[in-house]
């Protein structure tokens, strides 16, 4: 059956390994279930027996067979020649969307690991890749989460859980990475071949199709890290091998969305040397795709001076490109896109941050409040010369324009709601003590998160300073 076919195990073995999810013999539950997901793949109405048995791994995703993907990556800026899925399988493809558990246990990649996953992590990443998605943010989705009883040793102890995560494919600028390092052209070709015909398959056709994908996940990426920080989130461990060939969001260990706005914020207890920090993240995501640009010299020209010189022009194009994404993303959050823009709303929006970087003010409450603004409510803010300065040049500014409109434009990019770290933490500790009602609140809250909706006004308070979360863990 086309809709349940397995086209990465086409490719030649050296791609993967196969590998069964281990079963564990612990109590287990479905905690949630994506029905509207499963939909749109078009999956079987499945019993809630059958739910459970086939995203704890006990049965086969439509008799497709389950296997890790191998891949290499660049971890911090240092170069590991091989990781791989050390806690994740594939089992399986619906509608051309790869379906994953993570959190099933060992791999021929694990390493050192036990391929498990505290109940943590998948809470964390059920409701924040649902978030994104609910926000028009390119991500991995959710599709199930299950807990198990199973006794799962980190920092702390705690129960485990298995997580079902859809990705347009699971291809990350690792993949790449792996085989290059060893010299195996063949291979980088087959990968490059695979993805044109899995992710692209416009370019097929073009002059030299190498670069056309070069292009095509540049600019993918280009417009999807401006979105991130639109939104105030910050992933927290860019490394290459979480960076996605697809333009998806991947891998939402320690990533957490900014509370008061700081433009240098790290959460990642692992970041130390704030590498992947709020406002490093255009950086980092150029360097990222200069390595992969790297995995496609050979197949880009015959001679490396020519496919460099290429590839360096692109790498040239899509960072101005991403400059002028990132500063249209944060137009939109002051309502000022238009024919007009010009470098004075680059010193506004500049002016508007550095007010809310020097008042310590919440990002996500500051910028939905200026709607209210518009009608002269200023209880949101903080009086100070900034802020008068702000507010004149932001009034001039959209003089002229239909009021009702600008604020129903802002408030359709300035969300009401995001997941807060401190309620995502207590939502964790509730599902480890096996207490979901806070989950799924959230994830309902979650659904439209540009209504003001008082139901959840609750939700949106910034932390008391007792609540607030200094740092956040990978959880592997
Ligand atoms: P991440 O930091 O989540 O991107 O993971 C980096 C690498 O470590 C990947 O190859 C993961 O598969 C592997 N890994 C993370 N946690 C575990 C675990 N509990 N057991 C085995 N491998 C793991
Ligand atoms: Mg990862």
């Amino acid at each position: 059956m086309k809709n349940f076919t397995s086209t990465y195990l086409k490719l030649s073995s050296d791609f993967y390994s196969l590998s069964k999810p281990e079963v564990s013999n612990s109590e287990k539950s479905l905690i949630l279930y994506n029905d509207e997901l499963a939909k749109k793949l078009g999956l079987p109405d499945y019993s809630e027996l059958e739910k459970l048995q086939i995203f704890s791994g006990e049965k086969s995703f439509e008799g497709q067979d389950s296997f890790a993907m191998v891949y290499a990556g660049h971890q911090f800026g240092h170069f590991n020649p091989r990781l791989g899925d050390g806690r994740a399988v594939i089992i399986g493809e619906a509608s051309g969307f790869d379906i994953q558990l993570k959190g099933s246990g060992k791999t021929a990649y694990s390493r050192r690991g036990d391929g498990k996953s505290p109940i943590g992590p998948v809470v964390r990443e059920y409701l924040l890749s649902e978030y994104m998605n609910n926000v028009n943010i390119s991500t991995t989705r959710s599709l199930a989460a299950v807990r198990t009883e199973d006794v799962i040793v980190r920092n702390t102890i705690s129960y485990g859980g298995i997580f079902t995560r859809v990705a347009k494919s699971h291809l990350r600028i690792g993949s790449f990475q792996y085989f290059a390092a060893k010299g195996e052209l063949d291979r980088v070709r087959e990968l490059a071949d695979y993805t044109i015909d899995r992710l692209f398959p416009s370019i097929k056709d073009d002059q030299n199709p190498y670069l056309s994908l070069f292009q095509k996940v540049a600019s993918k990426q280009v417009q999807l890290i401006p979105h991130w920080m639109s939104v105030g989130f910050i992933h927290g461990v860019m490394n290459t091998d979480n960076t996605s060939i697809s333009g998806e969001t991947i891998d939402y260990g320690p990533c957490a969305f900014m509370d008061e706005f700081d433009y240098y914020k790290v959460f990642s207890s692992i970041d130390r040397d704030s590498r992947y920090a709020f406002g490093n993240q255009p950086q980092i995501i150029m360097w990222n795709l200069a390595r992969f640009a790297d995995t496609l010299i050979p197949l880009i020209s015959s001679t490396q001076d020519d496919a460099v010189s290429l590839l360096e022009t692109e790498l040239k194009y899509y960072n101005e490109l991403l400059v002028s994404n990132q500063r249209r993303e944060f137009a939109k959050k002051l309502g000022v896109v238009d024919e007009s823009y010009s470098d004075k709303d680059d010193e506004l929006i500049e002016l508007f941050l550095l007010y809310l970087q020097e008042e310590e003010l919440d990002f996500t409450n500051s910028f939905r409040a200026l709607s209210s603004l518009l009608d002269g409510d200023t209880s949101s803010f903080p009086e100070n010369d900034r802020f008068h300065k702000f507010k004149d040049s932001w009034f001039k500014r959209i003089e002229g324009k239909d009021i009702e409109l600008v604020k129903r434009e802002l408030n359709m990019v300035n969300p009401f709601i995001i997941p807060r770290n401190h309620l995502i933490e207590e939502a964790i500790v509730k599902a480890n003590e096996g207490d979901f009602e806070l989950f799924n609140e959230l994830n309902t809250a979650f659904l439209k998160p540009f209504e003001t909706n008082e139901k959840y006004t609750k939700f949106t308070l910034p932390p008391k300073d007792s609540e607030k979360v200094k740092m956040t863990f990978c959880g592997t």
